[in-house]
């Protein structure tokens, strides 16, 4: 009798915690879907020529909080005029995303397995940087990362695997993107006929770029946080050539992708000095961008991050309270990374009027799409 009393009790015990993990999933599907494709951008078709989109790898609110008590400054990227945050799950439901994943929704507009470069299930998925180009617009991919890092590749080629170096190599010589510049010298030497053969201008020095229409590959040891040159350039730098180079060919419209890596890469070492000043040089560079096309009519700037990495604490630390260990953990967190877009349009529907406090990682394509017209 108590045996038949234990198991029973057993029994339910198990049922019921079937049932709360799949209750969990559920929830969890649920509550995922419920984050996506709720904005309706159809309202701001067009409204741009120019969309610049910087992405902040691995750049959570109180990376750029931090960053801002560090150098005792407001970052720039904070005085733009429409903020909010961002969700960045992958398809992945028991872990966070990586880079690959999210910078493919935030190329494609749809959601990616772990480690998929716009390309799900073996099915390549159209990039705004194909789509640009589709529609004769100038494109530019620019990193402090390697080229063939996640998030690069993902704006300029598909591939199973971010792993995959040669093949995500291979399709960007043959992307008919108009500029490349990030790091990955070492690695891209091999592949200098195969550029050139397909039109580049290759080149391990700024110094010798030239303005003129054709397509250009500049490739680098590294990119620093700070006094860079023309063989180890800044972000800053190189987002001062993108710019000058686009606006000299296309004067009609570009898309543009900027991206700070280094803000993911140090803090996976939890190395929040590392990590602060590279901030420090994509918000200059943030900066320059806007500097430089202000003046101008249709442009849209968007700031945004792939994911969080290192669960950064920051409870208004000063200066010199802030050290390493803040961080929490050394991989990527599910948290809600944030936004920032600043928008000059003569149209007369602004972004706010579509634009919502909290959105998805897809609707930034989806945003970039409408805003260049490329449905
Ligand atoms: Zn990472």
């Amino acid at each position: 009798m108590k045996r038949k009393k234990i198991i029973i009790i057993s029994i339910s015990l198990v049922i019921t915690i079937i049932f709360a993990i799949f209750g969990g999933f559920l929830g969890l599907i649920l509550s995922r879907n419920a984050q996506l494709n709720t904005i309706d951008f159809s309202e701001i078709t067009g409204s741009s020529k120019k969309v610049v989109l910087f992405i902040g790898d691995g750049m959570g609110v109180n990376h750029v909080k931090a960053t801002s008590s560090y150098y005792e400054k407001q970052m720039f990227m904070t005085s733009l005029e429409y903020q909010g945050m961002v969700s960045t799950f992958s398809n992945s439901l028991f872990s966070p995303t990586d880079s690959a994943a999210a910078a493919s929704s935030l190329a494609t507009g749809r959601k990616f397995n772990n480690k998929e470069v716009s390309r799900h299930n073996g099915i390549d998925i159209t990039t705004i940087s194909e789509k640009a180009k589709n529609k004769g617009l100038g494109v530019g991919i620019v990193t402090t990362d390697n080229l063939y890092g996640a998030t690069p590749a993902s704006f300029s080629s598909h591939a199973n695997n971010r792993g995959d170096t040669k093949q995500i190599v291979l399709a960007q010589a043959k992307s008919n993107i108009d500029l490349f510049l990030g790091a990955g010298k070492t690695t891209y030497e091999a592949y200098k006929n195969l550029f050139e053969n397909n039109g580049y201008n290759y080149k391990n020095d700024l110094s010798l770029f030239e303005n003129n229409f054709e397509k250009q590959i500049g490739v680098f040891n590294n990119i620093v946080a700070e006094n860079g040159d023309n063989i180890s350039p800044t972000l800053e730098m190189l987002t001062e050539y993108a710019i000058t180079y686009l606006e000299a060919n296309y004067p009609n419209g570009y898309f543009l992708m900027i991206e700070g890596a280094h803000i993911d890469k140090a803090s996976h070492s939890n190395d929040i000095f590392k990590m602060m000043s590279y901030l420090n040089s994509f918000d200059e560079s943030i900066k320059i961008c806007h500097d430089k096309l202000q003046t101008q009519p249709n442009v849209t700037i968007m700031v945004t991050a792939d994911h969080e990495t290192g669960g950064l604490n920051y409870n208004n630390q000063t200066k010199d309270e802030i050290n390493n260990s803040l961080y929490t953990r050394s991989g990527h967190s599910s948290k809600n990374v944030p936004y920032f877009i600043y928008q000059k349009t003569e149209s007369t529907i602004k972004l706010n009027s579509v634009l919502k406090n909290k959105i998805d990682n897809t609707d930034i394509f989806k945003l970039s799409e409408a805003l260049l017209n490329l449905k």
